[in-house]
This record gives C-alpha cells, sequence and structure tokens, in this order.
C-alpha cells in the first residue's frame, strides 16, 4: 500500500481527499473588477503601484467578452478584487453566473444577496476599530462596525483580517468581535507596501502574530480557515526548505512575458493563471503587484497556492500530510468548492485535532 493510501485511511483525511477529488482542479484567474474604490488605504498594494492606470472606461463589451474568452480556456474559478467589487454589482452577477468565485470587498457597500446568493466574500479588516480606520484613511470612523453590522450571520461572509507584525495584541478581541457576529475568519498579514516601517514593518518578522493565531485557532477550531501550517509557512516565508518569493512563486500570469524567465527556472507553477487588469484585456505580473518587492508579500491567497501545488513534498508522513490536505481543504471550504456544511464541519475537526481544542457550538 502506498504513503498516501495508509495516510488515507484515517476517515477525516480520507473523506476530505475524497471531497477535493470530487470538487476537481482550480483553473483559476485573479481579476479587477474596477480600478475604483470608496478607501484609499494604507498599505493598498493597488494604488500603490498604480494599477488604477489601466484604461477602466466603462466597458461592457469588454468585460461580456473576457467572461466568454475565459470559459473557453477553462477557467473555473475567479478571485474577484479591485478597486472595489461591491460597486459593481451587476458585473458580479454576471461573473457568478459562469464561475465559482471569492470576492475581496471593504464590507462598507453591502453586497446584494440577490443573484448572489451563495458567493464566498472576504470582508477586508485591519485591526482594531482604530487601526482599522486609520490605516484605511478614514480616522475616527467606526469602519469595523459598519462592515460587521452590513455582514452579521451571512454565511457568504468570511472576514479576511489583515494583521501588522506590531498589531498582535489586537487580534484577540477583533477575533472575538466577529465570532460573535456569527462570521469565520482568514488571517492574511500586512505587507507595507507604503514602506511607513515601526509597528507595520514587516522585517521585525511576524513571530507575535503567529502565535496569537495560532492561539485563535487553538479557542476557535470551528471558526478559522486559517490552519497553523497556513500561519507558519506564510509568516515565516519556508515551505520543506524552500524559500518564499518570485523563484518558487505559483500565481504569475505565465502567458505575461515579464514572467518568461520565471517559467524556464523549472520550479512549479499554475499555467492556468492570470492576473487581469481592469480594463479586462491587459495582464500583469501577478494579482498583487507588477513591480512589487517580493520581499514584501506575505498574501495568504499566494501561500495557499504555494503549498497546494506541492502536494508531494508532503508525502514524508502523516503530519505534513495532514498539513497539506487540511490547509489545500480549507481553500476549497472557504471558496464554497465543497459543500460547506460538511465541509465547515471536517475542517473543524481537523484543525481542533491538531490544536488540541475542541470544536464549539456557536449561538450567534
Ligand atoms: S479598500 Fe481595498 S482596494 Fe480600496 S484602497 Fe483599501 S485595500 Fe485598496
Ligand atoms: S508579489 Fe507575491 S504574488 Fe507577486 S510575484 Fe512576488 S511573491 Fe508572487
Amino acid at each position: 500500500m502506498s504513503r498516501l493510501n495508509r495516510y488515507l485511511e484515517d476517515p477525516d483525511l480520507g473523506r476530505m481527499y475524497q471531497l477535493v477529488r470530487a470538487a476537481g482542479a482550480v483553473r483559476p484567474i485573479s481579476l479587477d473588477l474596477t480600478s475604483k474604490c470608496n478607501l484609499r488605504c494604507t498599505g493598498c498594494y493597488y494604488y500603490a503601484e498604480g494599477m488604477d492606470q489601466v484604461d477602466h472606461r466603462r466597458d461592457d463589451d469588454a468585460f461580456d467578452l473576457l467572461i466568454e474568452s475565459e470559459k473557453a480556456r477553462g477557467t473555473n474559478f475567479v478571485t474577484v478584487v479591485g478597486g472595489e467589487p461591491a460597486l459593481e454589482p451587476g458585473r458580479l452577477r454576471k461573473l457568478y453566473r459562469h464561475f465559482k468565485m471569492n470576492v475581496a470587498t471593504n464590507g462598507l457597500i453591502p453586497i446584494p444577496r440577490e443573484g448572489l446568493e451563495n458567493m464566498p466574500m472576504g470582508i477586508a479588516v485591519w485591526g482594531s476599530r482604530e487601526t482599522d480606520a486609520r490605516l484605511r484613511g478614514q480616522p475616527g470612523k467606526d469602519l469595523l462596525s459598519t462592515a460587521l453590522e452590513n455582514y452579521r450571520g451571512d454565511p457568504r461572509a468570511f472576514f479576511y483580517y489583515t494583521v501588522a507584525p506590531g498589531h498582535a495584541h489586537e487580534i484577540e478581541d477583533v477575533v472575538g468581535q466577529i465570532v460573535e457576529n456569527g462570521n469565520k475568519v482568514l488571517f492574511n498579514y500586512y505587507s507595507d507596501v507604503s514602506e511607513r516601517g515601526g509597528e507595520l514593518g514587516y522585517e521585525q518578522g511576524f513571530g507575535a502574530v503567529r502565535r496569537e493565531v495560532d492561539r485563535m485557532i487553538d479557542r476557535y477550531p470551528d471558526m478559522m480557515y486559517t490552519t497553523p501550517y497556513l500561519n507558519r509557512v506564510t509568516t515565516r516565508g519556508e515551505l520543506m526548505g524552500q524559500r518564499w518569493g518570485y523563484d518558487v512563486c505559483t500565481n504569475l500570469t505565465v502567458d505575461n512575458e515579464i514572467n518568461t524567465h520565471r517559467r524556464q527556472t523549472g520550479k512549479p507553477y499554475n499555467p492556468h493563471f492570470r492576473a487581469i487588469n481592469a480594463d479586462f484585456k491587459t495582464t500583469r505580473r501577478c494579482c498583487t503587484g507588477s513591480t512589487r518587492d517580493c520581499a514584501s508579500c506575505f498574501d495568504t491567497w499566494e501561500h495557499f497556492s504555494w503549498i497546494m501545488i506541492n502536494m508531494r513534498k508532503h508525502l514524508g508522513n502523516r503530519r505534513e500530510f495532514t498539513d497539506w490536505l487540511s490547509t489545500m481543504f480549507a481553500f476549497y471550504v472557504v471558496n464554497r468548492l465543497v459543500d460547506p456544511g460538511e465541509g465547515h464541519e471536517l475542517l473543524a475537526r481537523v484543525q481542533a485535532r491538531w490544536s488540541g481544542g475542541a470544536p464549539r457550538q456557536r449561538t450567534a
């Protein structure tokens, strides 16, 4: 019996693997639905690099053509970014009719349910009320409460919580509010693309954040999409002896000539991926940058991909395989690529098993 088959004799691992296989391979793109936004956040990769300087005239013909060409290419999953996608509910509905998708939104403009009933969406939060409002260019305002109110108990919504290295002490309170609001959490790690340094600077490392995130997984195993392994790989930038960076990054627009050399290094990459600009025609290097220094990249979505593509590196023992599979499975659950009910239950059980906690019943 192969090692893989031995690992899969565990009923939870076997079922997770079966569900992932049944859901099939993800052939993804990322798409800027619009170049407009109602905020200007400190540390927004999109405006930091002037990625809104594409020709973004309202062009529904180009949008419709893009949908058709991506369908023909076999795309089955779209990460919708921008800009603020909630400004374009009509385009969201069009996309949702053709693809599985996940939408990144700042949570301030409610995304309607009609026509978008089961669409997963990550509601961005960047810290405590004070930190969140300051980093998002709205000091004194209470953006967090607005987002919580807009998505209270909404099963489509999870909170995509970006934490800066110096803000680990805020995590417990913010997570408590999100959980109380009836929403799950996926962590992201602040990249400081505006080079503010200090409490925001990634050079100091994410050790304190990593420990606090692990504690939250331990406390709320049924409410966390971040696995301990994803937390470790992303914050340490290390996967089975490899260092994170451009040379190993797997989410690159492979047919953009800027990545020609990367394609030839022999390191795995997703051969389908494209990061498509808001003109719906041109592409860029990767979702989160064109010229950005990859040393600043702690993006959860990209690290998910790095782990997922490297299954074979995780077959050495059961623990490594469980790390890999639970993280892969978390991606499928957060994006509703598997049945959300069974998916949440299985993920919570495996999170609790690894963290030592026990799934709790929520009443919110
Ligand atoms: S809400 Fe998002 S797109 Fe808008 S400025 Fe902030 S990070 Fe950028
Ligand atoms: S910024 Fe991140 S996602 Fe983009 S190429 Fe660099 S490592 Fe990859």
